[in-house]
């Protein structure tokens, strides 16, 4: 039964579902396929959900490797992730049974505790794509853009039919830059100048979490706010603890910062 996954349909042969406000991905629907953008955290049958929304074949798309939006790969036969994030997807699903195990107790873990137990809670076969790369729904073509930043290899996929861009957590309200794995804010800055030849073929981006669309002028307060941490060093920003350790805040307004780690700057 679900329990998690909420619809919101967006228009355009874009539905959006939510998962228990953990995580969002897309179904986009073309002539004759429809795509994935990303797929939840394993913990509800996502191919299942997908079908109340459409039963044309299916291509599904990570935005980059992080657990949230990937776990529900497992649901499909392959997806395509750019190879720069493959080793960080591998690392994540490696976690997958501790990560159920950490759930609290209900429907949704112990559906995926049986998914562990019958040897079903397995990585599907990835395929690479790279910047550039379009992938083609039946004339609705979507094309792959690299934003590194929250991690080396996120892609961003850009629809023209719709005049949206889905950004998974590379444009976001709170942009993680303290991981491991996260570029220099430098780096960020140079992806955010380097959406310029594309600002004028969307309108809106859906990102990788939260249930509305955000107009593609924040990507505007996001290089305001890289290019101000980068001048003053994040001098003002006072330290803030996570799960991972300790970062900083460098604030866009009250709801919206980059997080990051000095060793960034
Ligand atoms: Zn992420």
């Amino acid at each position: 039964m679900q329990q998690r996954a909420r619809f919101y349909p967006l228009g355009d042969g874009i539905t959006l579902i939510d998962d228990a406000g953990e995580s969002t991905c897309y179904v986009v629907e073309g002539p004759e396929k429809a795509l994935i953008v990303d797929t939840l955290n394993g913990l509800e049958d996502l191919h299942a959900l997908v079908r109340r929304v459409t039963d044309k074949p299916l291509v599904v798309f990570n935005t980059h490797g992080h657990c949230d939006h990937i776990y529900g790969n497992m649901f499909f036969d392959e997806a395509y992730l750019n190879r720069a994030d493959w080793a960080i997807h591998d690392e994540f699903f490696a976690d997958y049974e501790n990560y159920v195990r950490s759930q609290p107790e209900g429907e949704a873990k112990r559906y995926a505790l049986s998914l562990i137990e019958s040897g079903k809670a397995k990585p599907c076969p990835l395929k690479d794509i790279q910047p550039g790369d379009t992938i083609d729904l039946g004339g609705r073509v979507l094309e792959a853009i690299l934003v590194a930043g929250h991690t080396p290899g996120s892609l961003c996929l850009l629809d023209r039919q719709s005049r949206t861009l889905f950004t998974g957590d590379a444009l976001c309200h709170q942009l993680w830059m303290q991981l491991d794995h996260s570029t220099s804010i430098r780096t960020l800055l140079e992806s955010l100048n380097g959406l310029d030849p594309w600002r004028g073929e969307f309108d809106r981006m859906a990102m990788g979490h939260g249930i509305e669309t955000t107009p593609a002028s924040f990507i505007d307060q996001l290089k305001d706010c890289a290019e101000d941490l980068l001048r003053t060093g994040g001098k003002d920003d006072l330290p803030q603890a996570w799960f991972g350790g300790e970062g900083y805040r460098h604030m866009i307004d009250n709801e919206h910062w980059i997080f990051y780690t000095k060793d960034k700057l």
